[in-house]
Order: structure tokens, then sequence, then C-alpha cells
């Protein structure tokens, strides 16, 4: 069993890790709970190569450099990290709620605060009958640890940066690594797509999966179809990676009895819920002038989180002072 935190953070893209870091300047104990194994959020697994051009301060910045700094400052009071878990059901109890995650581990909590953007987020599947027998099991949809694919023939199946990245990353690791795509433009960063070529990966284009042949565990290969003419091709290989997006969804959230409209949950001008002691901000809570940005999304976790405070101890100041008044030399700030 996890202990008790002061604060829960479902979501860990950029307004969940501000909320983190906010959370910790206050001194307040902090968990962040996502679904994805990696932090970041949209900025990670939407879209690491596009500029961002309107976040303060920054008069361009890719988000992968973005997130890689949110992280940063989200993850130096040294929250309690749960990845690779979906927040699922939610109890009341005396001192707050317990949060179970779809795996079944319980989070005990006094507040939450969600930063759930549009939903979990979960990769797209092929679509193959019986796939997710294979999961992890000869089918990847991410890379945890290159070791998996040491010295394997791997397939990559997507045209984005994902694909490309992995492709790259696996190159010196895996024994041949080939990438399977539908077309022959690909969505991924034209340096990319040279590296590539240049490391002579090879590319089976206008190329779909399926079937997949062997055992789960035992992966001998797949059958690829021709995207235009239809034709048929087994291919040998050990594993196969798949990176073609991502879906979201509010899914389990919806039933915790908070206010949903459109997808998007109510919150009051002080970011709560209608539940005590929870919150929402960033592009899962919905009010009137309400807009989706990563500049008034984490401005909305700094009140939440101060508000939070005050929930807790309510002789707490909602307003705790500058930043640049405190010292935070201890925790890494000062650079
Ligand atoms: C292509 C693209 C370009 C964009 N460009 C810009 C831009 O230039 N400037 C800008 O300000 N904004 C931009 N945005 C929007 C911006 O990315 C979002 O506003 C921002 O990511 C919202 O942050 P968030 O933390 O609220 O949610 P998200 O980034 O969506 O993060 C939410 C996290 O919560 C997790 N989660 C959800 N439900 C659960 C659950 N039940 N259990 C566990 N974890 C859960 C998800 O897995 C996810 O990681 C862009 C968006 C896209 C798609």
């Amino acid at each position: 069993m996890h202990d008790r935190v002061d604060v829960t953070i479902i979501g860990g893209g950029p307004t969940g890790l501000f909320a983190a870091f906010y959370a910790g300047l206050r001194g307040m104990s902090v968990r962040i709970l996502d679904s994805l194994p990696e932090l970041g959020g949209q900025l990670t697994a939407l879209y690491p190569e596009k500029y961002v051009y309107d976040m303060p301060g920054f008069p361009a910045v890719l988000a992968k450099d973005l997130a890689r700094d949110l992280i940063q400052q989200g993850t130096q009071f040294h929250p309690d990290l749960v990845l690779g878990e979906t927040a699922d059901h939610l109890a009341a109890d005396e001192e707050g709620y317990v949060i179970t995650t779809t795996s079944g581990v319980a989070l005990p909590t006094r507040t939450i605060i969600v930063a759930a953007g549009a939903g979990a987020f979960s990769p797209t599947r092929i679509g193959l009958e019986g796939e997710a027998d294979w999961e992890n099991q000869g089918v990847y949809y991410g890379v945890r640890s290159l070791e998996t694919f040491r010295d394997r023939d791997v397939l990559i199946v997507g045209g984005g940066d994902s694909a490309f990245d992995w492709a790259l990353a696996l190159h010196p690791v895996a024994q041949r690594v080939r990438l399977v795509h539908r077309r022959d433009q690909f969505r991924a960063h034209e340096e990319s797509v040279r590296a590539a070529h240049n490391l002579g990966i090879e590319f089976l284009l206008w190329q779909q999966v399926t079937a997949l042949h062997g055992a789960p565990g035992a992966l001998t290969g797949v059958t690829l179809q021709h995207t235009t003419e239809k034709s048929i091709e087994d291919v040998a290989c050990d594993q196969v990676i798949v990176n073609i997006g991502f879906k979201s969804s509010l899914g389990p959230l919806k039933d915790w009895g908070m206010t949903i409209t459109k997808n998007q949950i109510e919150v009051d001008h002080l970011y709560r819920t209608n539940l005590p002691g929870v919150f929402a901000v960033g592009d899962v809570c919905t009010f009137d002038g309400k807009i989706k940005l990563i500049a008034t999304g984490v401005g909305e976790a700094a009140t939440a989180v101060c508000v939070a405070k005050q929930h807790l101890d309510p002789n707490a100041k909602l307003f705790p002072g500058h930043s640049s008044d405190m010292d935070l030399s201890s925790v890494g700030t000062k650079g």
C-alpha cells in the first residue's frame, strides 16, 4: 500500500508537472499518476518535434525540450511517481480519498488535482484479431528498455517521429531494424528520415501488417499487405514495435461523481470540482472563458495548489509569496 500524500496529481502533462512543482514549493507531499510510462503529456506523446511559440520567456521552444525542463522542475521536490497506471476508481474515506488504478494499485491521498488533459492516453493498436495477447510478447507499443530488442530482428510500424526515433535508437542495438509504413511520405522530422536512410535502415513502404505468426512470446514473422495493390507477403522477424499514435479517453473519471460537460470537468473560480478536496486544471477542466493553453493551465495549477493547501490547513496563507524570495538552493533550482 502506498503512503497517503497531501495531493495526488492525476496527469503528468505540463499542467500536472507544474502543479507538482508548486505543491512541493508549498511543502506538500505529492504523487503524480500517469497512464503513460513517460511524463510530459501531449508534449511528449503527440508533438515532441514541434516548436511552441507561446510559452512566456521562450520565443521558440521544441515541445520535447519544454517537456524535459517541465519534468526537471516538476520532480525537483521528489514526488512519488506512479507511471504506467491509470486512475480508475475513487472512494472517499475519513482522511480524503483512495484512488485505485486499473491494475488494482491503491493510492491514498488527502486531496486530488485532476490534470488529465483529454484523458488517459493509450497507444493505438493495429487492430488485428487477438492482438492484445501479443502485447509485450512480441508486439510492443513503446520502448521501455533498448535491451529488450538487443540482437533481435525488429520491425517498426509507423512513419512519425516516434517510429524514427526508435528506429535510430535501436539500430546499434538490434540485429536488424526495418520500418513498415503505409505510404512513402513520413510525418517525421526530415533530419531523422535522412539519418535513417544514411544508416541503411530498410524501409518496407506501402505496407501494413495484417497478421502475426508464431505464438505470443515466440513471434516468427508477420504478413504484410501492399496498401494499394493488395499483394501479400510473409516477412520473418522477432519483434514488432507499433508507433501509430495515441487515443485518449476520460473513461473512468466520468464515473467519479464530478460534473462533466462535453468531456470536461466543471470547476469554479478556484478550480474546485463539486467533490470536496478535488480540483481540476488544464485541458480537462471547463469554466466560462476557458482557453486550452499550457500558459493558462499552469496558472490554474498554481491557484489550485494554493486552494488545496488551504483546504488541508485553513490557517495557511493562500499566496505563499514570490519564489524569488525563497531559498530553493537545497532543491537545486539555482543555476
Ligand atoms: C499538435 C498540438 C500542438 C499544440 N501546440 C500548442 C502550443 O503551441 N501552445 C500551447 O499552449 N498548447 C499547445 N497544444 C495544447 C497543449 O499541448 C495542451 O493544452 C497541454 O498539453 C495540456 O496540458 P495538460 O497537462 O492539461 O494535459 P495533457 O498534456 O493532455 O496531459 C494529461 C496527462 O494525463 C494523463 N491521464 C489522463 N487521464 C488519466 C488517468 N485516468 N489516469 C492516469 N493518467 C491519466 C494522460 O496520460 C496525460 O499524460 C498543442 C496540442 C497539440 C495536440
